[in-house]
């Protein structure tokens, strides 16, 4: 082990629990631990391939499990980091970074010695006498070798590196642009009258903010979503509400430093040249081998089954909110800029409800606590708050979770504001994986991190329902990630169309009557939030469901549109969205705030391209699963423990049969059509 305060993350973690030691750690400590690691994990590697023992389950899959540790380690440290708390050092580190990573990745599933160790193995593997889950993880590793080019000649392996490395850059450049994008001002203002309409809260939100920014006595929203959505929703500045509209949508669109256009089309491209060396048709081919949906046509069969549904709804959203224009002499047709506001005085005329009502009952800290107290009565564990674990930033808190019993499961961080060195949107990921490896049994680090209402001088943070739902949904994957309990972490590789159940299904608790009464409890006085006012959510279940389908669908259209390309000409970016918005009759009342310029889920990364249809397919699991608890109890222990068991705990490669483990059938999509009113 290497010592000295510089190489704090090459060293043993002495921390309760091995949490790493945020206090220690800095930007500078990076960059030569991503070099020490890479190259230790070359030799272990190279060792692997090398050996002249027969290939063997041990000597190789189960080696190859083990390797990398330190690697992984820095590599999720600096994810964390660089997503949720960067600075100009990571991020130029990221960038120097990126290809060095892409590169030395294919240096490992590129290594023929290596592939012919592991195909062998593949080859053998009914004589080996493995165990269900040595057989899931074997595959894994197969699989990935081939989908990586482990079976291409010199030649394309030489084309798939140089292709690798390049989007690895684009992806970061991507990256910068739209963090760069969301942190900037959507709109000034500094005359009084300007702010009509705005709630208090919103208003010193944005007060606070103007002096974060340098112009005290003014009043600033940005593009990051607790403070422009509520700008959307309340103002009666119709001009206002257009400016801000277009700002947020046109991030990566402004023909400046920042754009993305060219960056999109390239990454296009040189997706389809990657599917079409590895022997697929197209990049969504490719993705979708190993998810549930596993063609195209299905992702496509799927969204059509819900357009024509949705479209019908929204439009009638539409009719009822053109109803208060006119009625109100308006003189003029409800835009996309107009959706949020008309949307907000439908929901208060129709069920005498707004956002205003209820921030006040969901304080971040009883919402979360709702959120654990759900975990525990499924579950038997427990969230206990500890002071002693290092953050990276004082919003982080940590807690560790423990089953009934007292054993200890693992360790949970949250962190939950919105600030300029965090990236939009909310994920939950982990510092470390469970495993149990020859008896060590290793417990799981998780982080959830959200972009949620701050806190003002004088009000704690006060959550929209929306975020409600978020951050229940991300203590979903959170205990799916807590929950792990098998010998290998890989053997846990989870399709993206089945990791969005365990999340996608924790909203629904947040949203029950009776679970509401528990945790919604008002922020002054601690009353649980009036029966009247549930009522009033129960009633309002499928407002805008209509508008919310629509604009996800659209968004999920444009993603697959890109994938779907079998050649590699560069496109016009605004031209190929306008068309595929054309082909499905998107109206032009709903403009999907998803656009391919701003599109950070399929262009930052691999992530999520042909991907993001996920959420969706996800909820036809999750609706017709939450339909268990509810057509029995909504604690029922014995479910929750079936789910624990056969969806969070483990992986296979057959995720319907765990989920038949679970449900006793395949799922349907009535659950879903009712539970959004479309049907
Ligand atoms: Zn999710």
């Amino acid at each position: 082990m290497q010592s000295g305060p510089e190489k704090v993350l090459l060293q043993d973690w002495k921390t309760p629990y091995q949490t790493p030691p945020f206090d220690e750690i800095k930007s500078a400590h990076f960059m030569p631990a991503f070099l020490a690691t890479m190259e230790a994990e070359k030799a272990e590697v190279e060792a692997i391939a090398g050996s002249g023992q027969e290939p063997t389950f041990e000597n190789t899959i189960e080696a190859l499990e083990r390797s990398g540790e330190l690697l992984d380690r820095v590599g999720r440290v600096f994810g964390c980091l660089n997503s949720a708390e960067t600075n100009e050092q990571l991020q130029a580190i990221s960038r120097d970074i990126a290809p060095l990573r892409a590169r030395h990745n294919d240096d490992v599933k590129l290594n023929e010695a290596l592939f012919a160790r592991i195909r062998e193995i593949y080859q053998k593997r009914d004589r080996l006498g493995l165990t269900a889950e040595q057989d899931t993880l074997l595959e894994n590793y197969y699989l990935s070798f081939v989908r990586s080019g482990a079976d291409l000649n010199d030649e394309d392996k030489k084309k798939l590196r140089s292709i690798n490395e390049e989007l690895s850059k684009l992806y970061v450049e991507f990256r910068q642009n739209h963090l760069k994008q969301t942190n900037a001002i959507g709109l000034v203002i500094d005359k009084k009258e300007d702010l009509a309409g705005l709630p208090g809260d919103v208003v010193q939100a944005a007060a606070e903010m103007a002096v974060e920014r340098d112009m005290p006595g003014k009043w600033v929203f940005t593009l990051q979503k607790p403070s422009f959505i509520p700008f959307l929703m309340h103002s009666e500045k119709r001009q206002l509400r257009e400016i801000v509209f277009k700002a947020y949508v046109n991030r990566g669109n402004n023909d400046d430093e920042f754009d993305n256009k060219k960056l999109i089309s390239r990454i296009a491209s040189l997706r389809v040249r990657r599917a079409n060396l590895l022997g697929y048709e197209t990049h969504a081919d490719y993705v979708l081998e190993r998810n549930m949906a596993k063609t195209p046509e299905k992702v496509y069969a799927l969204l059509n089954d819900l357009w024509e549904p949705a479209l019908r709804r929204a439009r009638k959203e539409v009719a009822d909110m053109q109803a208060i224009i006119d009625r109100e002499g308006g003189d003029f047709k409800l835009e996309a800029w107009d959706w949020w506001y008309y949307a907000e005085r439908l929901k208060k005329e129709k069920y005498d409800l707004d956002d205003a009502m209820l921030r006040p009952y969901f304080k971040m800290e009883n919402v979360r606590k709702g959120a654990f107290d759900v975990a525990e009565k499924l579950y038997g564990i427990r969230f206990v708050k500890r002071d002693d674990i290092a953050v990276y930033h004082p919003d982080v808190e940590v807690f560790e979770v423990l089953e009934a019993d007292g054993t200890h499961i693992g360790i949970f961080y949250s962190d939950y504001y919105p600030r300029d060195g965090k990236r939009s949107g909310a994920w939950s990921s982990s510092f470390r994986s469970q495993s149990n490896i020859g008896g060590d049994f290793i417990t799981p680090l998780v982080y959830n991190v959200g972009n949620f209402a701050k806190p003002t001088a004088d009000k704690p943070s006060l959550m929209s329902m929306d975020e409600v739902e978020t951050l229940f949904h991300e203590l979903g994957h959170g205990l799916n990630s807590l929950f792990g309990n098998t010998v290998y972490s890989g053997s846990r590789r989870v399709p993206r169309d089945f990791v969005e159940l365990p999340s996608q299904i924790m909203e629904n608790w947040a949203r029950e009557p009776a679970v509401l009464k528990t945790y919604a409890l008002h922020y002054e006085t601690g009353e649980p939030m009036p029966e009247e006012l549930i009522d009033k959510i129960e009633r309002a279940r499928h407002f805008n469901q209509g508008f919310m389908t629509v604009e996800y669908l659209a968004a999920s259209y444009l993603d697959m549109d890109w994938h779907v390309l079998t050649d590699t000409a560069e496109r016009d970016v605004a031209q190929f969205e306008e068309e595929s918005m054309r082909k499905i009759g998107l109206i032009p009342e709903i403009e999907s705030r998803y656009q391919s310029t701003n599109f950070g889920h399929i262009f930052s990364s691999g992530g999520y391209s042909s991907g993001y249809y996920s959420y969706i397919w996800a909820a036809v699991l999750d609706a017709d699963a939450f339909r268990a608890f509810k057509e029995t109890d909504l604690f029922n222990k014995d479910l929750a423990a079936s789910f624990r068991k056969h969806v969070l705990s483990m992986g296979s490669n057959d995720t319907m049969a765990q989920y038949i483990r679970f449900r006793g059938a395949e799922p349907t999509v009535d659950a879903l059509l009712e539970r959004r009113g479309l049907d």
